[in-house]
């Protein structure tokens, strides 16, 4: 393009006012506030003075046209009012996906949602005595009656129930712990620093790979005010390898009257070994071994919202309470309700094994994968072959959210292999799609696997796959 032509095109960019003006655009303003409009307004019109500058795609005479350019502003309009936050189809086979929101509530809980968000209630207000009552009782029984804890209290994550624990019963004193278990969860959660923070002082024992209930006895003296057990979670040392059980750890601390914590990470209230998986200890079992205080979270292998969970001594919850701490770190009223009627659905394991969205999926049987993934096969139905092919594989899902590290489950997948389109390509196009489907690419292949894919959302995933072929095949032969 000439600098004349150039001058010529910034000539006929359509002022704002004449913009607002067409009855398209008009048409916007009591949908969408004014600002919004005129922002939009402003960015195409950026964005076309950058392509004349730059001398492309302005051959089109109508590519200036004021239909054109309002239409234009249309889509941007819609496209700054969309949500950040939307929903989307795991379909990565990771049931506890921590980027992508952990646990689904189980649909009995979501119906609670309506009447207590929109609504006042009892949150913390004693209807039984008509004075200021505590937002905590709403979990404290349930919690206790799952677990036989003695006692019950929740804040807002378990990295928060990690911090109130050391910040109430050890700031200032040493909390003994093991090389072997100082873990980081997910890059901002490393217990050497949460000690930090807490203003507890770490005392670590033992090696990697083996520490000794020896070790412990050594390192116990005057200023301990804590042992500290914390489960590996995202990783596992194997070979030649010892940790301090439960028990023993927990002998120990009463020989010398000093408290014992576990930091159980994802805690469950179901023997997952019962269902031909994993022994992974129950809080019921570490409750039951005497452990002084528990944390764990409420969105890992419980299935529930997100949410700290601390049980234990009285005496010792009791000081968690009036720690000014637990202000700054405590739970939200929606999410009050989502974990007591999560924890309701556990008094019968076998409802909770049913109605549990984390528990289902992770339980679900090959059987039942197969059906499903055959299902979506034939929901996608016949495509052309040029675009990429696509069958029924084997393959393994994970737990995710850092619990069952090792644990690999027997799972299908429909599997894309590249044709014209890359699996780069698909994996982000599908990526792309609305909703965003979330797929995983192993060995130049895009695999989806069942798992994690909802039953109703199988038809949108077979249709974004037919809208995939059909991309494709508007394509140039390489992408
Ligand atoms: C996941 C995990 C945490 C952090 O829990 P959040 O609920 O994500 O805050 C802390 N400790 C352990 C051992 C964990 O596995």
């Amino acid at each position: 393009m000439l600098p004349g032509e150039k001058k010529e095109w910034f000539k006929k960019i359509p002022a704002v006012d004449r913009l607002l003006d067409m009855p398209s655009l008009a048409g916007l303003l009591p949908r969408y506030p004014r600002s919004l409009v005129l922002k939009a307004v402003h960015q195409v019109l950026d964005e076309i003075r950058s392509e004349i500058k730059a001398g492309e795609g302005l051959e089109d005479p109508t590519g200036l046209n004021m239909e054109r350019v309002s239409e234009k502003v249309g889509e941007k309009v819609e496209f700054l009012n969309r949500p950040s936050l939307k929903p989307v189809v795991n379909a990565t086979g990771i049931v506890v996906h921590t980027n992508l929101g952990r646990s689904l509530l189980a649909e009995g809980v979501l119906q609670k949602f309506r009447p207590l968000a929109g609504g006042y209630s009892n949150l913390e207000f004693d209807l039984n005595r008509g004075v200021r009552g505590s937002r905590y009782i709403h979990v404290e029984g349930v919690l206790k009656e799952i677990t036989g804890a003695e006692a019950a209290m929740v804040v807002n994550n378990n990295a928060a129930a990690v911090l109130l624990c050391l910040d109430t019963l050890a700031k200032g004193r040493e909390v003994i712990v093991s090389r072997g278990q100082l873990v980081e969860i997910g890059g901002s959660f490393r217990i050497p620093d949460v000690m930090k923070r807490s203003g507890a002082k770490m005392v670590e024992v033992g090696t990697t790979n083996k520490t000794h209930p020896d070790d412990y006895e050594q390192a116990i003296g005057p200023d301990t005010g804590l042992l500290l057990r914390v489960h590996q979670s995202n990783f596992q040392i194997v070979g030649f390898t010892e940790q301090v059980d439960t028990p023993a750890l927990v002998n120990l601390g009463r020989r010398h009257g000093i408290p014992v914590m576990e930091d159980l990470g994802s805690g469950c209230f179901v023997d997952f070994s019962k269902y031909n998986l994993l022994k992974e200890p129950t809080v019921q079992d570490v409750v039951s071994q005497g452990v002084d205080i528990v944390t764990f979270s409420g969105d890992k292998m419980l299935g529930g919202p997100q949410a700290g969970i601390i049980l234990g001594r009285n005496d010792l919850i009791d000081g968690l309470r009036k720690n000014q701490l637990t202000r700054a770190l405590r739970i939200d009223k929606l999410t009050l309700l989502a974990l007591e009627e999560t924890l309701r659905i556990y008094r019968d394991e076998k409802a909770a094994v049913r109605e549990i969205p984390t528990l289902r999926m992770i339980l679900q049987s090959p059987g039942s994968l197969k059906v499903k993934a055959r299902r979506l096969f034939r929901l996608v139905g016949t495509v052309d072959k040029e675009n990429f092919t696509f069958d029924l594989a084997e393959g393994d899902s994970k737990v995710g959210g850092g619990a069952l590290p090792l644990l690999s489950m027997p799972t299908f997948l429909l599997a894309l292999s590249p044709g014209r389109l890359s699996a780069h390509a698909m994996e982000s196009w599908l990526r792309a799609h609305d909703p965003p489907i979330i797929a995983r690419v192993e060995k130049e292949r895009v695999l989806l696997d069942v798992r994690t894919i909802q039953d109703r959302e199988l038809e949108t995933v077979a249709h974004a796959i037919q809208a995939l072929a059909a991309y494709g095949s508007k394509m140039q032969p390489t992408l």
